[in-house]
């Protein structure tokens, strides 16, 4: 039963490796993992920029590109071939297995770089959502041309509600690539413009000025992505790093191997042996066969048959892995995307009310006491209420300005309390920060995200 099982965990565990050292002996040598997602208005670029990357840096064959190519002339839009690239990528890499998010690879001097959702599909920001809700750092791509930029911008582009987004679910380092220069005659009066008016803006939205670099390039003649500049107009006045350099530069943030597991499910599919399969994120902790882990929330225990990373079987997975898992002792029905496989001992809080720290934007009706959203979770959607406003915050400071506001309205930054229609598995942001971002959700926009700050009732 349960218990006994329960029981039989520490046992397994005692003849295993401190997880520090299982991590350093396995993975010691190997580049630093970093998930970076792309954002930025639509047509800024983004597909063109990261399949131009991605072909210079030698990870798509000749003849997928020679292709692309040939199919894109017979259309007569040629620029296209680079942005299916990333869809092809994307689709290859996860061979049949729907996940939420496409998944393309490149790799810097000191880095494996998994670029996050496939950018360029009509509907982007659900994507986006999950992406950005498993970033380490964030890529902002924005069209230099002259009223492209502007339109992205200040009228209703999703430059700004994207950045928002990316820094209210905790990315806290970022790459502007201001793309599509060339457009501009590689202008530094141009480029000036852009940094200056964004500069502000991300600073108020919460980015530190030492954790955002700005980058003149353009995805279609590939000018700074990879190689140093070359374009003359460029070499006169700029002299920094080209796009790779200041990926390999990010900081990559600590992979808590020690802590207890915790895994995202993100898929649930029938595999080929027995039992079946769950794809997921490894946030905490690491997973070995043959251990007994606890499905979450609904509490089965299941055992650990088989682990494999992009289709390649492993003895042990650690944290910042993207796996899939073999379970088995527990019903295929049972479990679902957004569950949690957590450690039975120490297990993830369960609960259906929360507070989170919120950032709103682009909400037509100022949200008031018993307002329905929609919660975004990981991978995990579920209707829920807004049932305290709790204290309004001074956006820059985070000081209190105002304890529990009648209504929040556009761009405040909030405390809330969010009540679930089921239990769901949650954790605050400063304990497991991948299960402690939270998006909120209505008719097809989002109008907040944030972080969980506490958990009101397990
Ligand atoms: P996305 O919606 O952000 O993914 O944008 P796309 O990559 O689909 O590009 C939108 C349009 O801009 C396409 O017609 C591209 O050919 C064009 N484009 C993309 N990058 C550049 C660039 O660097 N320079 C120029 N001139 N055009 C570009």
């Amino acid at each position: 039963d349960q218990a006994d099982e329960i029981r039989v965990t520490p046992k397994v565990k005692e003849n295993k490796l401190d997880p520090n050292t299982q991590y350093a002996n396995e993975r010691g040598s190997d580049k630093d993992h970093l998930y970076i997602v792309v954002i930025g208005h639509v047509d800024a670029g983004k597909s063109t920029l990261m399949g131009r990357l991605l072909c210079e840096l030698g990870e798509v064959s000749q003849r997928t590109l020679h292709k692309y190519e040939q199919e894109s002339k017979k259309i007569g839009k040629q620029s296209f071939m680079y942005a299916w690239v990333l869809d092809e990528t994307g689709e290859e890499r996860v061979r049949g297995i729907t996940m939420d998010v496409g998944r393309a690879q490149f790799e810097t001097k000191t880095k494996r770089v998994t670029i996050l959702d496939a950018p360029g599909h009509a509907d982007f920001i659900p994507n986006m959502i999950t992406g950005a809700g498993q970033a380490d750092v964030a890529l902002l791509v924005v069209d230099a041309t002259r009223g492209e930029f502007e339109s992205g911008f200040d009228f209703g582009g999703q430059t700004r509600e994207h950045a928002l987004l990316v820094r209210s679910l905790g990315v806290s380092q970022l790459a502007v690539a201001v793309n599509k220069l060339d457009t501009a005659n590689w202008s530094q009066e141009r480029f000036s413009e852009i940094t200056k008016k964004l500069k502000a803006f991300l600073k108020q939205a919460g980015f530190k000025d030492s954790d955002v670099t700005y980058v003149p390039c353009s995805g279609l003649t590939g000018e700074n992505l990879v190689k140093p500049p070359a374009e003359a107009e460029l070499i006169k006045w700029y002299s920094g790093p080209s796009l790779l350099d200041v990926v390999d530069k990010f900081n990559v943030p600590e992979r808590p191997v020690s802590k207890p597991l915790r895994l995202s499910v993100n898929d649930v599919y029938k595999g080929t042996g027995s039992g079946f399969c769950v794809a997921g994120r490894i946030e905490n902790g690491l997973i070995n066969k043959g251990d007994k882990v606890l499905v979450c929330p609904t509490k089965e225990m299941a055992e650990v048959r088989n682990i494999s990373i992009n289709e390649m079987t492993t003895n042990v997975a650690f944290a910042g892995d993207q796996v899939s898992v073999t379970l088995t002792g527990v019903d295929m029905q049972n479990v679902s995307v957004g569950y949690v496989l957590s450690d039975p001992i120490q297990q993830v809080p369960v609960a259906t009310r929360f507070e989170a720290r919120i950032v709103v934007f682009n909400i037509k009706v100022p949200i008031t006491k018993g307002f329905p959203v929609l919660i975004h979770h990981q991978s995990l959607v579920e209707s829920a209420h807004i049932v305290k406003l709790k204290s309004l915050l001074n956006k820059s400071t985070g000081e209190l300005v105002k304890k529990k506001p009648r209504c929040l309205g556009n761009n405040c930054v909030a405390v809330v309390e969010i009540e679930v229609c089921r239990p769901i598995c949650v954790e605050r942001y400063k304990d497991v920060k991948e299960l402690g971002r939270v998006m909120l959700r209505v008719g097809g926009s989002t109008i907040a995200a944030g972080l969980i700050t506490n958990i009101v009732n397990t």
